[in-house]
C-alpha cells in the first residue's frame, strides 16, 4: 500500500460498499467472540460453583456410608448384648460374644480396629481382652459419660486426636436397656480425612471440612486444622464458618472473611456432623480470569487477521488500479495495444475506455489473432508499407524472430501517410523459450520521424550548400561502387576563388559556393551523389555513366548551369571551374580513393587551362 494513503483514498479505491461490508463483518466477528466468550465464561463459572455443591453432597454420602456401617455394627452388638442381659446370661457368655464379634469386625470393617468394649452390668468388658489400669475408671471416661448424657440411639463421643498417629478418633457408643450399661466402639476418622484432602486437591480454591455438633474439626483438607474446635475460636475463618453452619439451617451461603469471599455448601451427615465444602471465589475466579486475556487475545488476533486481509485487499486493489493507470498512461502513448495469446489464438485490445475510465481498459478476448492483425493491416496501413508489414505481423514466425530479443519493431506509413512504429514485445514464454503471449503496440512516430530525418539530413549534409558533406558523400559513393554498376566521378574546383573572397568579400564567396553547389545538384539526377569536399571543391558521382560521351553531356550541362547562376555582386565577372572526370567501368569494384585520385589528377590538368575546362582520366570504358 502506498505510504500515507489516507482513509479517504482507501475508501475511494475500495469502494464505500466494500468498506462498510468489511467493517460490518469485523463488528459481527467481535460481537460473536464476545457473546461466545461470555457464554463460556458463564457456563464455566456455573460449572465450578456446581462442582462445589457436588463436592459437599458426594463427600457427605461417602462419609455417611463410612459411619453407618460402623454405627450398625455398634447397634447390632447393642441389641445382642441387650437380649443377653434380658435373658440374664452370665457375663462370661457376654464376653465371649464381644470377643467373637470384635474378631468378625476386624474382618468385615477394619483390621486395625480396637474391637467392642463397654461397661456391662457394672463391669468393664473388652472384646480384645484389654485389661485396664487400676486408675482407669470406665464410668468417668467420656465414652461413658457422654453416652449416658445423650438420648440418641448411637452417641458420637467427642473426637480426639491420637497423639501418636495424629489420626482423629471418635467413639460410637449405645446405651443398653438396663440404663447403666454402655457398649462402645472406637472409629478412626483417617478415611474421612483422606476424602476431604482429595476433594481439595481436585477442585482449585476449595476447602473441605467436617465439623461435629460442637464445632470440633473432624476432618479438614488442611490437616493443620485437625484438633481445633471452631466454636472455641474467635475471629477466625473457622469460627465464622462454625457460626453459620451450626446455628442455621442454611445449606448454601456466601461467607466473607477478611475481604475474601467463599461460597459455602453444607450437608448434614451421621452423628449430627456437617460435611462442608467451601470455594474461595477469588482463587476460583482467578483461574477463570485467565480466560479473559485469552478472549481478548483471540479477539485481537481476529481483528489483526481482518486488518491484514483488508490491507491485502486494498493493496491489491490499489496495485491493480495503479497498474491500470500505468497501462492507460502507456496506452495513451500508443495508437493501439493488443494482447495476443498465441497459444490460445486470441487477441484482446488494451485501450482507454471512451470516457477515460481507467478501471475498464481491457476489452473482451477475440478469437483468431492472425485474422485480427491482418484486418488491422488492411484498414490502417498504407499500401506502400504493406509488403513489409505483412511479413512483420506474421505470427507463425514471431517466436523465431523474438528468439534473441525481447522486442522487435518496424516502421510503416499509416493510411494517412503518417509514420507509425509497430512493435511486438514477448510477454510470456514457455520453457523452450517459445513466445506464448505477446503485446502488439502501434505508436505514432510521425513527428519523431520528421525530426529524426531532419537531424539525419543535418548530419549528412554540408550546412552551407545543402549537398552531402564529405563523409556521407564518400560513404554513399563507396556503397554504389561496391555494386559493380560502374559510374563517373566528377571533381569540380572553382578557379581563382580566393580572389573573389579577397576582392568582393567572404559573403560573396559564400554565395558563389552555394551557386556552384546548386549548379552541380541541378545538373545531376536524384540518384546521383553530390557532395562538397570542402572550400570550393565539389564531387559528383553518376552511377551507370561509363562513357565520355555521356560524361561530356553532363559536364556541358554543368558549365551551362554555372553560367546561368546570378550573383549580382560579381558584376561582369564569370565563375569558372576546372573539372576532372574518372570512370569506374561496369562490373568493376573500385575503392573510392582510387577513383578520387584519378579525378583529382585530372583537375590538376584542367587548371592548366583558362576558363571552364574538363579533363578525362585514361580509364574510360
Ligand atoms: P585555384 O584556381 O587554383 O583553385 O585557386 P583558388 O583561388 O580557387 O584556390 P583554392 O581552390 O586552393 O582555394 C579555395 C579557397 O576557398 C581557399 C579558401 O580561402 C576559400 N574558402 C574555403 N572555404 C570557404 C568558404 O566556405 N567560403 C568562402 N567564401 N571561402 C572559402
Ligand atoms: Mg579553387
Amino acid at each position: 500500500m502506498d505510504r500515507g494513503l489516507g482513509i479517504r483514498e482507501i475508501v475511494r479505491r475500495m469502494g464505500i460498499q466494500s468498506v462498510i461490508a468489511s467493517i460490518l463483518v469485523f463488528l459481527l466477528a467481535v460481537a460473536a467472540t464476545c457473546i461466545g466468550g461470555y457464554q463460556l465464561y458463564h457456563f464455566a463459572k456455573k460449572d465450578i460453583l456446581l462442582q462445589g455443591e457436588l463436592n459437599a453432597t458426594s463427600s457427605a454420602k461417602e462419609f455417611d456410608q463410612y459411619l453407618i456401617v460402623r454405627e450398625n455394627a455398634v447397634r447390632l452388638a447393642g441389641h445382642v448384648v441387650d437380649s443377653m442381659l434380658t435373658e440374664n446370661k452370665p457375663t462370661e457368655e457376654i464376653m465371649e460374644y464381644l470377643v467373637a464379634e470384635s474378631g468378625s469386625l476386624k474382618v468385615s470393617i477394619d483390621k486395625n480396629c480396637t474391637g467392642l468394649y463397654g461397661w456391662i452390668r457394672g463391669e468393664y468388658c473388652d472384646g480384645e481382652g484389654w485389661v485396664p489400669d487400676k486408675d482407669y475408671v470406665p464410668t468417668e471416661r467420656p465414652w461413658y459419660t457422654e453416652t449416658m448424657a445423650d438420648d440418641s440411639e448411637i452417641t458420637y463421643v467427642k473426637p480426639y486426636q491420637d497423639e501418636q498417629t495424629k489420626a482423629v478418633m471418635t467413639t460410637m457408643a449405645t446405651k443398653l436397656n438396663d440404663g447403666t450399661s454402655v457398649l462402645a466402639f472406637d472409629v478412626s476418622l483417617g478415611h474421612i480425612q483422606e476424602i476431604t484432602e482429595n476433594i481439595a486437591e481436585n477442585t482449585p480454591g476449595s476447602i473441605s471440612v467436617v465439623l461435629d455438633k460442637t464445632g470440633q474439626v473432624i476432618a479438614h483438607s488442611d490437616s493443620g486444622e485437625l484438633g481445633k474446635n471452631y466454636r472455641e475460636e474467635s475471629d477466625t475463618l473457622g469460627s465464622a464458618l462454625a457460626d453459620e453452619v451450626l446455628n442455621g439451617e442454611k445449606r448454601q451461603f456466601e461467607l466473607s472473611y477478611q475481604g475474601r469471599k467463599y461460597m459455602v455448601y453444607s450437608e448434614g451427615i451421621q452423628g449430627g456432623w456437617k460435611s462442608i465444602s467451601m470455594i474461595d471465589t477469588q482463587t476460583f475466579y482467578k483461574s477463570l480470569q485467565t480466560f479473559l486475556p485469552l478472549l481478548i487475545f483471540f479477539t485481537m488476533l481476529e481483528a489483526l487477521v481482518f486488518i491484514a486481509v483488508l490491507y491485502n485487499l486494498v493493496s491489491r486493489n490499489i496495485a491493480i488500479s495503479n497498474r491500470n493507470v500505468q497501462i492507460a498512461a502507456v496506452a495513451d502513448m500508443y495508437v493501439a495495444i493488443y494482447d495476443i495469446d498465441i497459444a490460445q489464438d486470441t487477441v484482446r485490445q488494451i485501450s482507454r475506455g471512451s470516457g477515460g475510465d481507467t478501471e475498464n481498459i481491457l476489452d473482451e478476448n477475440q478469437e483468431g489473432a492472425q485474422e485480427a492483425l491482418n484486418d488491422l493491416l488492411d484498414r490502417n496501413v498504407h499500401e506502400m508499407s504493406r509488403p513489409i508489414m505483412e511479413l512483420f505481423i506474421d505470427l507463425s514466425t514471431l517466436s523465431r524472430r523474438l528468439e534473441n530479443a525481447k522486442t522487435i519493431a518496424e516502421e510503416f506509413l499509416d493510411d494517412s501517410k503518417r509514420w507509425c512504429r509497430g512493435r511486438f514485445i514477448a510477454a510470456e514464454r514457455n520453457e523452450e523459450g517459445e513466445v506464448l503471449r505477446a503485446l502488439w503496440m502501434v505508436e505514432s512516430i510521425d513527428e519523431e520521424k520528421k525530426h529524426r530525418d531532419h537531424l539525419k539530413r543535418l548530419s549528412e549534409t554540408d550546412r552551407m550548400t545543402g549537398v552531402y558533406n564529405r563523409a556521407t558523400g564518400e560513404g554513399k559513393i563507396a556503397e554504389l561502387l561496391q555494386s559493380g554498376a560502374g559510374g563517373m566521378l566528377l571533381m569540380i574546383d572553382a578557379d581563382k576563388f580566393k580572389s573573389i573572397n579577397d576582392s568582393l568579400g567572404h559573403d560573396v564567396g559564400d554565395k558563389v559556393i552555394i551557386a556552384l553547389a546548386n549548379a552541380v545538384a541541378n545538373t545531376c539526377r536524384s540518384s546521383d551523389v553530390v557532395m562538397r569536399l570542402g572550400g570550393d571543391e565539389f564531387v559528383a558521382f553518376a552511377p551507370g555513366v561509363v562513357t565520355k560521351e555521356v560524361g561530356v553531356q553532363i559536364i556541358s550541362r554543368l558549365f551551362e548551369s554555372i553560367a546561368e547562376a546570378e550573383i549580382s555582386e560579381l558584376g561582369d565577372r564569370k565563375v569558372c571551374v576546372s573539372v576532372g572526370a574518372a570512370f569506374c567501368p561496369k562490373g568493376t569494384v573500385m575503392p573510392f580513393a582510387d577513383l578520387y585520385k584519378m579525378a583529382d589528377n585530372c583537375v590538376y590538368e584542367s587548371k592548366k587551362s583558362e576558363g571552364n575546362t574538363y579533363t578525362f582520366a585514361d580509364s574510360e570504358a
